[in-house]
């Protein structure tokens, strides 16, 4: 195999590992926040933050675009192995290095009083880590995979993290 073939047969073998990773770890409708330009990381996006703040604009669209939104497609890889996934709002493939998964949120509990006096508590349903049941956060699409089933959520939790790693990797 010439060095070439072989660079590429191996930037695949990671891409794919990648992919697959990504893949057990989130289902199709994943929260995340994309960036199909630039990251905000970005000299560039960073420069242009700058010249905001100090009001220096000049009507510049800012140059990284940042899409709150869910996954659509499982992640796979391209020709030379670049692993990528399709969100809701843009067509075609986001690298997984451009796509940020986004934060949990965690709604507190609401009590209120209702017109009858009575005290009513509004709760929205919580994920509880599926290694040790500590709470993570509300529960979302990323929780229940194609088939119904709850994802693996430990590498989500302190307690369980590192323990979840080292599984991953043996
Ligand atoms: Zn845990």
């Amino acid at each position: 195999m010439s060095s070439y073939r072989a660079k590429v047969e191996a930037d695949k073998k990671a891409g794919r590992q990648e992919a697959d990773t990504f893949n057990a770890r989130y289902p199709i409708g994943t929260p995340v926040v994309a960036y199909p330009g630039i990251r905000p990381e970005h000299p560039v996006a960073v420069a242009y933050r700058k010249r905001v703040e100090e009001g220096r604009t000049f009507g510049d669209a800012d140059p990284c675009t940042r899409l709150e939104t869910v996954t659509r497609t499982p992640a796979w890889i391209l020709g030379h192995g670049d692993p990528v996934v399709s969100v809701e709002g843009y067509a075609g493939g986001i690298c997984l290095s451009h796509v940020d998964i986004a934060p949990r949120t965690n709604t507190p509990d609401r009590t209120s009083v209702n017109d009858e006096g009575r005290t009513v508590t509004t709760i929205k349903l919580k994920r509880c880590c599926n290694g040790c049941g500590q709470y993570l956060g509300d529960a979302d699409n990323r929780d229940v995979d194609a088939h119904g089933n709850l994802t693996d959520v430990r590498h989500e939790c302190p307690n369980c993290r590192d323990l979840a790693e080292r599984e991953a990797a043996s």
